[in-house]
């Protein structure tokens, strides 16, 4: 690796999004002595607040990217939508990490399912879908049954369709925007889980615990660590994780989501999807980690070693959405949770506004290691 591209002290990280992610980078960016540059459309991006200097600008104003490009040593991003382009045009001025091949496989599910099963990485049954008459094939070897998903811009159950009777299916294609699309088996899955993952500049690689997720109206309600699974799948969960971080050449923190299924053979995982960012489901590492994820990816961006992804704490991480935020008070009144709120100004249904890690001793014997 180049100097040229490990920051020093004082030097500045570019961040691609002002969100609440984009906020608790860049104030681990702070407490690491590194400067931040965040750019983003939204005049009110909750970011904005805490970072060093801010642009509001389209991610494809070339000039603002040009200006932006020439402040920041290193450019990150907090959403993994950041247009192609942008990401091109910026990597020839200033590295981008985590790189374009991690952007082009998460943005598009079938080229993430191609990926992924390359990689050895189990996940569920897919055909890619063009037309009405794709899924009419496709559903008769599935057993009439699926999840017809856009392949591109889905997120949080949008851009999606449960397929489970003849009338879900007809015309479902159309319904969806007869956009190119993917077909998956319908996973009749136990519970949700998560790993994140954190690859540096050398190759080293770091996993969190496996967290198990509940989500209510398909917005991620809380993340609790131990997930209460078997020591064999925790191990399976990191090494998937691992295969995909090294396999993409990635830098950087990634969550990758997955169902846990159970049938009479055991426990199996199947992933689900990758998110190229730091992810909700790892807000608990905030509180319950000496290294949190938002501290593991400034440093990988920055060309810094991992630090240690190893648990000191039990957690759950409850998200406060919406109106959840009105309950501030009694949060602290609970001298055992951490407070985390994102200074958004307006409260809307279904938005993030906060969250809460509640902390206890540390009782399982999962740990995580960091490994080389
Ligand atoms: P996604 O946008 O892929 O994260 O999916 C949103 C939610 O839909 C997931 O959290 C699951 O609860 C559900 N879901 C997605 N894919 C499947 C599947 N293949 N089988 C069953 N449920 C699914």
């Amino acid at each position: 690796m180049s100097e040229m591209s490990r920051l020093r002290p004082g030097d500045t990280i570019g961040i691609l999004g002002g969100g609440q992610l984009g906020r608790m980078l860049a104030q681990s960016a702070a407490s690491l002595g590194l400067k931040t540059h965040v750019l983003c459309p939204d005049p009110d991006s909750p970011a904005f607040e805490v970072c060093t200097t801010f642009t509001v600008a389209a991610y494809d104003d070339m000039e603002a990217l040009d200006l932006f490009a020439g402040s920041v040593g290193v450019v990150t991003y907090e959403f993994e939508n950041v247009p192609g382009e942008t990401a091109a045009y910026l990597d020839a001025r200033v590295p981008v990490r985590p790189g374009a091949r991690a952007l082009e496989i998460a943005q598009d599910r079938l080229f993430e399912k191609r990926f992924l099963s390359g990689a050895g990485v189990p996940i569920a049954r897919f055909a890619e879908i063009a037309s009405q008459a794709d899924l009419e094939t496709a559903l008769a070897d599935f057993g009439g049954k699926g999840v017809l998903k856009t392949r591109r811009f889905g997120y949080d159950g949008k851009g999606q369709q449960m397929i489970r009777t003849p009338a879900d299916a007809a015309g479902a294609f159309d319904r969806l925007g007869a956009v190119p699309a993917v077909l998956e088996d319908l996973v009749s899955f136990d519970c949700e889980v998560s790993v994140i993952a954190a690859r540096d500049v050398n190759g080293d690689t770091a996993c969190y615990d496996l967290a198990r997720n509940h989500h209510e109206d398909h917005i991620l309600k809380t993340s609790t660590v131990p997930a209460g699974v078997s020591r064999e799948t925790a191990h399976a969960a990191r090494s998937m994780a691992e295969r995909i971080v090294s396999g993409l050449d990635y830098v950087g923190v990634m969550g990758v989501e997955m169902f846990l299924v159970k049938d009479a053979t055991g426990e199996k995982l199947l992933v689900n999807e990758i998110a190229p960012r730091v992810h909700n489901s790892g807000h608990w590492t905030q509180d319950a980690c000496l290294c949190s994820q938002f501290d593991q990816h400034v440093r990988a961006v920055a060309g810094w070693p991992l630090g240690t992804a190893e648990r000191h704490s039990d957690a759950v991480m409850e998200n406060l959405i919406g109106a959840d935020v009105d309950g501030w008070e009694a949060v602290l009144a609970d001298p055992s949770a951490r407070l985390h709120l994102y200074g958004k100004s307006q409260t809307r249904a279904g938005r993030k506004m906060g969250h809460v890690n509640r902390i206890s001793t540390r009782i399982s014997a999962q740990v995580s290691a960091k490994t080389g």
